[in-house]
């Protein structure tokens, strides 16, 4: 577990960059997507942190939070958010058992602990925590 704290949205951009840069660099191992599970109150710096992460990653153009969609994709990079997730299987309705099968796939996903039982074991999960106005503790882990 590697922990960070982030005094300003600017610090938490350049974190995210950081890490999507390593994963490019990093030869994939597994035979699924990359799964990365965000946790975290309203406001924590998810979409934030998701936003920098695709810009890192190369995808152009700003990411706008899925919300009320649920599921956008851009490329082989998908985001969810699962906010307003009841049951899981809202989520299996959209194909997600192939996209999380297809190792060329990176899925980021808000509210992760939600639909936990449906992500795969291995995994990066990643905690925000609320310190202050503009601070916040991330919290990087893998299970
Ligand atoms: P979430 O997706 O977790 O609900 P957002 O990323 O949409 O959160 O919103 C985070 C808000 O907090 C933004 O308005 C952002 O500018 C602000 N903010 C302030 N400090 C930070 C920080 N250290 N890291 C990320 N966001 C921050
Ligand atoms: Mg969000």
């Amino acid at each position: 577990m590697e922990k960070f704290f982030t005094k300003n949205e600017k610090e938490t951009q350049k974190l995210a960059q950081i890490l999507a840069k390593e994963i490019l660099k990093t030869p994939k191992s597994t035979k699924e997507a990359l799964v990365i599970g965000f946790e975290g109150n309203l406001g924590a710096g998810k979409t934030t942190f998701i936003q920098a992460f695709a810009k890192g990653m190369g995808i152009r153009g700003r990411l706008t939070s899925p919300t009320f969609v649920l599921m956008k994709k851009y490329g082989n990079l998908y985001h969810l958010d699962c906010y307003r997730i009841k049951d899981s299987k809202d989520v299996l309705a959209m194909d997600f058992k192939e996209i999380i099968s297809d190792p060329k796939n990176i899925i980021l996903i808000e509210w992760a602990e939600k639909i936990r039982k449906i992500l795969p074991k291995s995994k990066i999960w990643i905690k925000f925590k609320i310190l202050g106005k503009r601070e916040r503790l991330i919290i990087f882990g893998v299970n």
